[in-house]
Order: structure tokens, then C-alpha cells, then sequence
């Protein structure tokens, strides 16, 4: 058994096909003809252009207009001068066939960007080797770079795989695949999920350890590969996945029911998204809210801060989609293991423990306002509620609000509207807000508890790091304790209490959340309709 990444759940039992590879297709030629070679390219880039165009359609009318953005990028680059004028000198100055000459461009360009530290570059690499690689198939008469088979249940097996490839996969017979690179939050990843089809990335060499036509186990639930299986282990597998079916179908039916207690207190259910594409999934799964968006997604892909506007139009996007159900929008959280290089901010010894979220956003007001500035004026499209991450003492939380006061103020003077009454919420994710949470329940609006980073402040174990993993327990008393104190806090107050990390989707959890009364669940959306059963199991 091989064990990566769990990148999309589901199970799936079928024979492997080892994607395959145009690498070992490209022989450089000496041409004769410049122009029929430059010719051959063209034809080439005239495919490509018009199979994106059609992956794109489709994704936008299968999978919502976000995840079909990459796509829309790729033709961009399809059109860059430079780049494909880069083949074209090549093929002219060094008489080489038009795959060689691609090649070599495309490599190039592979390693200047991956050589470099910021993010938004590294995500160019892949973009330069999506379009590469299809531009490549097209010269090569690799219709779909290697993906073609006629076999139904066909498992791909690939180094890795592009967002344009994992796009076309449900055209075929394949239903699933495995990598040996990829993350969790790779696009292909993220596309995989949105698809239904069950994936385990990161498996290092998962294509030189299995053979064509071998039988496969793909657990996406575990992030496991089982290679030719005896036939016990297929039988508990094959019922392993009808179970998993027939629970998904059943939980489909709980999409338009909001759940309450036995009491009679109703319960919301939401869903946390890092991107405004992410609303769909949300709203698929019978998400009643958004209970986290994680905004610094917005600022990292990227080499400069975003706009007002950008971000506007971003948080607007998202409300108009909900359609009067809440958003609560988390302002920038970003230091601990995430930075922005643009920012050039010095190393930190303890960055966890460092310049991070609302201790940076105050530092920077002029990076804080024109998100908060973007934040209100999309509050007047909807249901809006800003939260500011990673609040410890209660000046922090009065310093914000006055801070969003004079962005109102601003936004009056500009006769630019806004929600008049928004609410602006406190997450409590370090253990001093906990405790001190009846304090900061009284400037607050609402308090929604990160568990994820809760429990690992309160243990001082690095919610990463898996030797001191025996410590990350949600379980604990001390962390039980925090979230009640923090549910007391917030009740007596007349105010609400909401949980937007991981526990919040932890089935054991659950039970004892609902009796300390906590108000809102939030977690990743694949969790949402299976939190909604639990509640009413209850
Ligand atoms: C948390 O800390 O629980 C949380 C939801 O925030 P993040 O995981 O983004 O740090
Ligand atoms: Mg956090």
C-alpha cells in the first residue's frame, strides 16, 4: 500500500493506465522548411486554443465561473508574443522541430519561475507547463496527452496532472487518478473535488512502482493506493464504496433542511471558502452560511497587494451569491506560515508567535483600511459580517472598530453605502481571548472560536508538526473548558457564539457543542451535510 494525500474523497476500483508520457515522444529533427515547421505550430496552437475555449464552456457551466478563471488565463498565454514567439525564434534560428523548440521554451521558463521565492511566480510555472504540455500533445497527435483509453475503469496513474487534464477526465472512462506530486490545494486537487472524482496526490513514486493494467484501490477518504489487492481486500473495499455512495446520496437530501436541537433551537450550518468560487460548493453542499472566509488567499497568489476594488467586486461576488444568508468575512490573517513576499517583511524567529493577522493589520493601517473600506461598501449588497482573526487583548478589538468607524465615516463623506448596521465579531484562537472572553464579548457582536489554532496556542504544539501531534487534542479538558468559558461569555452578553475551525465537523465533538450551546458550525464544506445529520441523529 502507498499512502500521499487524500486530495479528493470517494473510493474507486479499477485498472491502472500510466499516463503516457510526451517527454519520451520529443526526438530533435533538423527541418528543412522553416515555414511549414512554424506552420505546424500554428496548427497546433489553433487546437489547443480551441480545446481550452471548450474546457472552459464546460467547466464554467459544470463547475461555476471561479473554476473556470485558470482557463481563461491559459488562452491569455496562448496569445503572450513573447512566449510563443520564443518557439518561433527557435525554430528558426536553431532549424529544430517545432516539439524540440517548444520544449526548450517551455523548460526555460519552467525554471526561471520555479527558481524563484514568490508564489504568484511559482503559479505562472504551472500555467507555462498547462499550456506547454497541451501545445506538445498537439504537435505530437496526443489527443489528450496520454488520458485516451477506451477501458472503463481506468485509474490514471501520472507524475502529476494539470488543471486542463483533470478537466476532461469525466469525458472518459477514468474515475480516478493518482500523482506523484501534488497538494491538497493544487487546482487539479480542488477540481478533482468539485468533480466527484476520488484522488490521492503526493505519492512520490507512485509511476514507477505500478504497471499498466494493474488492479487498483484508490482510498481518497485515507489518501491510500492499494497495488493488486487480494480478493478479501477488494470485497471490503467494494462495499467500503457502496456504503460511501449510498451515505452520499442520503445526505443530498438534508441540502434544503436547516437543523435545530431537540429543544427547538435552530442550529446554522456553514461553510468556510478561501475563494469566492468556493460560494458554489457551499451553497451544493446545504451550507446555511459562510461562516469563515479566509481572506488572505485574495493577496497571495500574487505580486502586489489588491486593489480596493479588486477586492470589492471579490466580497460583492460572494454576498450576491448568497443571497441574504450571512458571510462573515475574516480580515487578513496573514504571517505565521503564511507570507507575502511583496511585503518584505523580515524573518521571524517565532512567527506563529510573531507580526501576524490583526498585529500586522494594525501596524499597516494602509493595507487594513482598504480592505476594510472594500468590506463595508460590499456589506450594502448583503448580509455581510466582518471578524477580525487573532484578537488576544480587548484594546486590539477597540482599535479596529475605531479604524472601521473612520472608514465609515470616509465612505459618508464619498456618499458611498454601506450596511449601517454591520456586525463586526471577535475569533477567539488565542487562549487569552478565551479567558478574558467576557470582556470582549461586550464590544463584540459575535464570537466564532478557531479551534484550529486554539488548541495549538493552548498546548504549544504546532498544529503541523505530527511528533507533537499527541498534544493537538480537541478533546481535552483545557480546550473544552476555553470553548465553554467563551459560549457562557458570549450568551451572557446577548450575544452569539460560532466555532469556525476543524472541530467544529469533529463527529465526536458535535454532541457536547451542542450542549455548551454553541450557535453556528462552521468547516471545510464537504462536512457540512454530514454535521447537519449528526445534529438531527441527535
Ligand atoms: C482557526 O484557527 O481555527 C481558523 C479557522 O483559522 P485558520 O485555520 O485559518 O488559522
Ligand atoms: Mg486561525
Amino acid at each position: 500500500m502507498k499512502v500521499g494525500i487524500p486530495a479528493s474523497p470517494g473510493y474507486a476500483i479499477g485498472r491502472a493506465l500510466i499516463r503516457g508520457s510526451y517527454q519520451s515522444k520529443i526526438i530533435q529533427k533538423k527541418i528543412s522548411n522553416v515555414i511549414s515547421e512554424k506552420e505546424r505550430l500554428y496548427k497546433a496552437i489553433k487546437k489547443t486554443r480551441q480545446q481550452l475555449t471548450e474546457i472552459r464552456d464546460r467547466v464554467t457551466e459544470d463547475l461555476g465561473e471561479g473554476n473556470a478563471a485558470v482557463f481563461e488565463g491559459h488562452l491569455v498565454l496562448l496569445e503572450d508574443p513573447e512566449f510563443i514567439g520564443a518557439v518561433e525564434s527557435n525554430i528558426e534560428s536553431n532549424i529544430v522541430n517545432a516539439e524540440k523548440a517548444m520544449q526548450e521554451v517551455m523548460d526555460m521558463y519552467i525554471s526561471i519561475f520555479d527558481s524563484m521565492q514568490d508564489d504568484y511566480m511559482k503559479a505562472r510555472s504551472a500555467d507555462i507547463k498547462d499550456v506547454g504540455t497541451r501545445i506538445l500533445s498537439n504537435l505530437l497527435g496526443m489527443a489528450m496527452g496520454g488520458l485516451e483509453t477506451s477501458k472503463k475503469d481506468t485509474i490514471v496513474v501520472a507524475h502529476d496532472m494539470t488543471p486542463s487534464e483533470t478537466a476532461q477526465l469525466n469525458q472518459g472512462n477514468v474515475i480516478a487518478f493518482v500523482t506523484d506530486m501534488g497538494a491538497k490545494t493544487s487546482h487539479s486537487s480542488i477540481m478533482a473535488r468539485s468533480m466527484g472524482i476520488p484522488s490521492v496526490t503526493g505519492l512520490n513514486d507512485i509511476t514507477k512502482i505500478v504497471k499498466n493494467g494493474d488492479v487498483l484501490i484508490v482510498d481518497g477518504v485515507l489518501g491510500q493506493v492499494l497495488i493488486n489487492p487480494d480478493i478479501v481486500t477488494l470485497n471490503e473495499y467494494r462495499q467500503k464504496k457502496e456504503a460511501y455512495e449510498k451515505e452520499k446520496e442520503e445526505l443530498k437530501s438534508l441540502k434544503n433542511i436547516t437543523v435545530s436541537t431537540k429543544s427547538g433551537k435552530k442550529i446554522r450550518v456553514g461553510g468556510n471558502i478561501g475563494k469566492s468560487q468556493e460560494v458554489d460548493f457551499v451553497l451544493e453542499n446545504g451550507g446555511d452560511e459562510i461562516g469563515l472566509f479566509r481572506t488572505e488567499i485574495l493577496y497571495l497568489d500574487r505580486d502586489k497587494l489588491p486593489t480596493e476594488k479588486e477586492q470589492f467586486e471579490e466580497y460583492r461576488s460572494v454576498v450576491q451569491k448568497m443571497q441574504g444568508k450571512a458571510v462573515i468575512i475574516r480580515t487578513l490573517d496573514i504571517g505565521g506560515d503564511k507570507h507575502l513576499s511583496y511585503l518584505h517583511i523580515p524573518e521571524e524567529t517565532n512567527p506563529f508567535l510573531g507580526y501576524r493577522a490583526v498585529r500586522l493589520c494594525l501596524d499597516r493601517k494602509d493595507i487594513f483600511k482598504v480592505q476594510l473600506r472594500a468590506l463595508l461598501r460590499a456589506s450594502a449588497y448583503g448580509n455581510l459580517k466582518i471578524m477580525i482573526p487573532m484578537i488576544s487583548i480587548v484594546e486590539e478589538f477597540l482599535e479596529v472598530k475605531a479604524i472601521i468607524e473612520e472608514c465609515k465615516r470616509q465612505l459618508d463623506n464619498e456618499y458611498l453605502d454601506y450596511d449601517h448596521d454591520i456586525e463586526v465579531g471577535i475569533m477567539v484562537e488565542v487562549p487569552a481571548a478565551a479567558v478574558c472572553a467576557d470582556e470582549l464579548a461586550k464590544h463584540a457582536d459575535f464570537l466564532s472560536i478557531g479551534t484550529n489554532d486554539l488548541i495549538q496556542y493552548t498546548f504549544a504544539a504546532d498544529r503541523g508538526n505530527e511528533n507533537v501531534s499527541y498534544l493537538y487534542n480537541p478533546m481535552h479538558p483545557a480546550i473544552l473548558r476555553l470553548i465553554k468559558m467563551t459560549i457562557d461569555a458570549a450568551h451572557k452578553e446577548g450575544k452569539w457564539c460560532g466555532m469556525c475551525g476543524e472541530m467544529a465537523a469533529d463527529e465526536e465533538a458535535i454532541r457536547i457543542l451542542i450542549e455548551y450551546g454553541l450557535d453556528e458550525f462552521s468547516m471545510n464544506y464537504s462536512s457540512i451535510l454530514k454535521v447537519k445529520k449528526l445534529i438531527l441523529e441527535m
